[in-house]
């Protein structure tokens, strides 16, 4: 099973497409209908709204008086978290039960139109966004669902912003052209990425390999990773103690694998079994086989340098997941090295100038292991100086990009 959010701002294209993922096979979980499920004539749920607000929320066909709830709630934030104390267990409870009801190799597709302005993205496995021009939006609600235009561009602007929006899209979906266009990015999103995630998913399948060749540095790495690191940290819940964003790709300016390098930090190894499921729900699933960093000179001891490693099971994003102890030499190497990178120009460009000899190495012989191989006595020699580094900068350790948080689902 798979469970992907799928948001857009209003008038985006969003029912267009979950209808069209249903068309496709997926499951669809519909977090409108949900929070109007819970709330409906004769529920337990408007009973108790009921009781914290008086009987006259109730209106006479016995469905809740909405634009009264909402005026007592509107400017009172001990009643909206009295009326959210009442929704949102119960919307969580459905959508877990909607969920679990699913079949094991289902697409579950959470559609959600105000995601990312409740902060849920980091939830799933895959965000899926809607984008489509302001002008074109208004539009559209115009003309085909007959709203005012002021009113069309008031509700726009009570949502999220688009480049908030963007920033969650693991995957981005523009309307802007022809239904059929958009039909036909929907079909490919489910062929190419959907379909074989799912699977990867089920089989504990990581994606590994690849060629080690070098991208051009991306301003939208920094978002992606953090919004990765988001993720992973949800997953690992209490058991993680942050995920930061490390390797090439987190040092802005330097080309890179478009490859997504992460760490999570745990107090011991042993725990991350406790979250696995979680984790491989998330799109992060173990590749058992490789337990360990290579001990750099300051300390010797294989021991000390022990790590879990999971990789990405989106076919469309490749993502390494380093899990390493509080502690532990390898954990502090993979920051000290990133922030030395970051603020050292010099080290970046002779790193850089390994890679590139490495990467034309292996364009010339095809060997993707003698690639990582050839950087590491770099490495070796580059931890005293990244140590002198520090001690010279005053460098601490620094805390996670993201930490676990609880999810708020409403
Ligand atoms: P949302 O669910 O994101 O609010 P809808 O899918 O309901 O948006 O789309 C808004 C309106 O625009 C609907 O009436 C829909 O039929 C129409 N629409 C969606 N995509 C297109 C398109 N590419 N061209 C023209 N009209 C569209």
């Amino acid at each position: 099973m798979l469970t992907i959010g799928l948001t857009g701002g209003i008038g985006a294209g969003k029912s267009t497409v979950s209808r069209r993922l249903v068309e496709l096979g997926a499951v669809l979980v519909d977090a409108d209908a949900i929070a109007r499920e819970v709330v409906a004539a004769g529920t337990e749920g408007l009973a108790e709204i009921a009781e914290a607000f008086g009987p006259e929320v109730i209106g006479p066909d016995g469905e809740m008086d909405r634009a009264r709830v909402a005026s007592i709630v509107f400017s009172d934030d001990k009643k909206l978290a009295v009326l959210n104390g009442i929704t949102h267990p119960r919307i969580a409870r459905r959508t877990q039960e909607l969920e679990a009801g699913a079949p094991p190799d289902a697409v579950v597709v959470y559609d959600a139109a105000l995601m990312v302005e409740q902060g849920n993205q980091s939830r799933f496995a895959l965000v899926v966004v809607v984008d489509t021009a302001e002008e074109i939006r208004v539009r559209r609600l115009v003309e085909s669902r007959g709203l005012p235009e002021a009113d069309a561009r008031a509700r726009i602007r009570k949502q999220a912003t688009d480049a908030q929006r963007r920033a969650a899209a693991d995957a981005l979906l523009r309307n802007d052209g022809s239904p059929a266009k958009l039909v036909a990015q929907v079909d490919r999103l489910w062929a190419e990425r959907l379909v074989p995630f799912e699977e990867n998913v089920r089989l504990r399948r990581a994606i590994r390999g690849g060629t080690p060749l070098l991208a051009d540095p991306d301003p939208a790495w920094a978002a992606r990773g953090e919004r990765l690191a988001a993720r992973a940290a949800r997953a690992a819940g209490a058991v993680g103690r942050g995920v930061a964003h490390i390797g090439s790709t987190a040092v802005p300016g330097l080309p890179a694998k478009d490859i997504t390098d992460l760490q999570l930090t745990v107090d011991s190894l042993a725990e991350l079994d406790g979250v696995a499921d979680r984790l491989a729900a998330a799109g992060f699933v173990e590749i058992p086989e490789i337990t360990q960093d290579n001990p750099k000179a300051s300390d010797p001891d294989p021991a000390h340098w022990r790590k879990r490693y999971l990789g990405g099971a989106d076919p469309a994003q490749r993502v390494h997941l380093h899990v390493r102890e509080t502690g532990s030499p390898a954990q502090r190497y993979a920051l000290l090295v990133r922030d030395w990178l970051r603020a050292d120009p010099a080290a970046r460009e002779e790193y850089l100038r390994l890679k590139l000899a490495a990467a034309a190495e292996f364009a010339r012989d095809g060997d993707a292991a003698r690639y990582v191989t050839r950087k590491e006595p770099w490495f070796d020699t580059a931890a005293p100086r990244a140590e002198e580094w520090a001690a010279r900068t005053g460098w601490v350790l620094p805390g996670p990009d993201r930490s676990g948080e609880e999810p708020v689902l409403g």
